[in-house]
């Protein structure tokens, strides 16, 4: 091959190779941009290849639509970030369950282990306290607290559907269902790994103490403790406590009471966006002050509506759904871009700064929690920014006409307005 021919041949290759390039891009099309394309729309003129006609378990693919048949704008894969409390083993006993869905068996959750707990009426989960801090809210009925402060100072306050509490790490506290019909409620650790059942209880300290110690720590006799359990009793049931001024009167110490309510009304409470399409109502360290480790808002989605494109630059969200049916895209580098569905009791995880929306795609209300493990919640929406950087700038980018830009929405309204 003299020069030239080897120059003629170079040329050639480059030439095909751009114009490879260049079919491969103009293939991309809006709404399917994948090379090579991915989605169910490219199946049109071959449905065979779309079926499944391997085992499957309709009832249970049924729930997952999008991921059956991703928009085919998908693509990539991500770590899962699906889980419920729905096929979560249960532990019961005589007075209340839980289950939990923890970084062991949702590996993506390193800052939020989550807990699913129900106490019948006049049901205890055993006086405790643990590692890490505790946040809950309350889906189903009533449930009285205590806990105590390093200062000594006492706190026992009844909650209802829709308020939340917070212990901080170490802080000893009990829980026990009220009447009419106990409590249900959800509970968050602020670090992955706690788990509901490697706690420190009260009745396996009692129990693997020396009988002297007992009584040298307590000032009683030894034999005063001949009829302690000598396991442990993690959920019972009990005797209804008495009313509430009874119990804080019981309670009250020299040091009076916290300065700071360990409980909050999250439904009851102040709406921080609300649009026709839904609401967001924010609990944080700057409203919920003794929550300095836990942020969350609780998200209402009217059918048809959306909780808009956004993300959050300061934690990981740990979604739980309460109502509704949900669709979620989580948007990575890469690019990556997965979508799935969320269902009362499932659990939704996106790492920190991650792109994502999520879609009421049901008739109903969706209503969902995002909780993050920091002091203050914080995100940022696309249509903010978009709407708050040079129009020139962002045309030059979009293809979008200046007049149009202008027509998005120009506020972090949470929700995007029907
Ligand atoms: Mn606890
Ligand atoms: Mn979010």
């Amino acid at each position: 091959m003299d020069d030239i021919t080897r120059r003629l041949v170079l040329l050639a290759s480059t030439v095909s190779g751009m114009a490879a390039a260049m079919s491969a891009s103009s293939a991309a099309t809006f709404g399917n941009p994948d090379e090579p394309p991915q989605g169910a729309i490219n199946t049109q003129d071959n449905p065979r290849g779309l079926t499944i006609p391997g085992p499957q378990n309709p009832i249970l693919s049924g729930q997952f639509p999008t991921s059956v048949s991703p928009p085919a704008t998908d693509v990539g894969a991500l770590p899962q970030f699906w889980a419920s409390f729905n096929n979560a083993q249960r532990r019961i006993h005589n007075g209340g369950w839980a289950r939990q869905v923890t970084q062991e068996s949702f590996p993506i959750s390193t800052t939020i282990a989550g807990v699913d707990m129900r106490l019948a009426a006049g049901g205890i989960r055993e006086m405790h306290w643990h590692q890490a801090a505790e946040w809950a809210f309350m889906t189903y009925g009533n449930c009285r607290i205590t806990v105590l402060d390093p200062q000594g100072r006492a706190y026992v306050a009844d909650v209802k559907e829709g308020d939340l509490w917070y212990f901080p790490a170490g802080y000893p506290h009990s829980l026990q269902g009220l009447e009419p019909d106990g409590a249900q409620f959800v509970l968050c650790f602020d670090e992955g790994h706690q788990s509901e059942y490697d706690t420190l209880l009260l009745n396996e300290w009692m129990a693997h103490t020396p009988p002297e110690i007992l009584s040298l720590n307590f000032g009683v006799p030894a034999e005063a403790f001949k009829n302690i359990p000598l396991n442990d009793t993690y959920i019972f049931q009990s005797q209804l406590p008495g009313s509430l001024a009874a119990d804080q009167a019981a309670v009250a110490s020299p040091a009076g009471p916290p300065p700071n309510p360990f409980v909050f009304s999250l439904t009851r409470g102040p709406i921080t966006k609300e649009t026709k399409g839904g609401k967001v109502q924010i609990a944080d360290s700057h409203n919920f002050k003794v929550s300095t480790t836990v942020a969350a808002a609780l998200v209402t989605v009217k059918p048809g509506g959306m909780r808009e494109m956004h993300w959050h630059p300061n934690a990981d969200e740990w979604q739980y759904y309460i109502k509704g049916t949900g669709q979620m895209t989580v948007f990575q580098t890469g690019p990556k871009a997965v979508t799935t569905n969320f269902n009362p009791g499932d659990i939704g995880y996106i790492k920190r700064n991650l792109g994502h929306y999520i879609k009421n795609v049901g008739a109903d209300d969706l209503v969902f929690l995002e909780v993050f493990r920091t002091a203050e919640y914080q995100d940022f929406s696309l249509s903010d920014w978009i709407t708050h950087t040079p129009p020139q700038m962002v045309s030059a980018h979009l293809n979008l006409p200046a007049d149009m830009i202008a027509r998005f929405p120009q506020t972090n309204a949470g929700v995007m307005p029907l």
